[in-house]
């Protein structure tokens, strides 16, 4: 191990306040959120149970880098929208493409600065 692994390496959080763990090296029931989230999880309630600590060399942005880390086994699976929720969506889309003037679903979402169809708005200009 490197001196800064050793530095980073503080599983109790004694120096950090929180579990804290260098790249690579986190037990493998704690993830990132992106790591969650190829699982298909989110963490839920829980607050950030950990972190990893790395040194970033990365230009414009040296120094400590940290990625917050969740337990996966208290994650929860991620919210998909409910049917109603969807349906809620569809309508709103299908208002979007209503016509006010001739009140025809245009099948496209209506130029604002138009407000109508674009046949309405040539009729008016007409
Ligand atoms: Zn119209």
């Amino acid at each position: 191990m490197s001196r800064i692994r050793v530095a980073f390496w503080d599983p109790a959080g004694s120096r950090y306040g929180i579990p804290t763990y260098p790249w690579r090296l986190a037990p493998p029931h704690l993830l990132t959120l992106r790591q969650l989230a190829a699982e298909g999880l989110r963490p839920g309630g829980q607050g950030v149970q950990g972190q990893l600590l790395w040194r970033s060399r990365r230009h414009g942005a040296p120094g400590v880098r940290a990625a917050y880390l969740y337990d996966v086994r208290f994650a929860l699976p991620k919210r998909t929208a409910t049917p109603a929720q969807r349906a809620a969506l569809g309508k709103a889309n299908a208002a979007r493409r209503t016509c006010p003037e001739c009140l025809r679903d245009v099948g496209y979402v209506l130029p604002r600065h138009l407000g109508t169809c674009l046949d309405c708005a040539e009729g008016c200009a007409a």
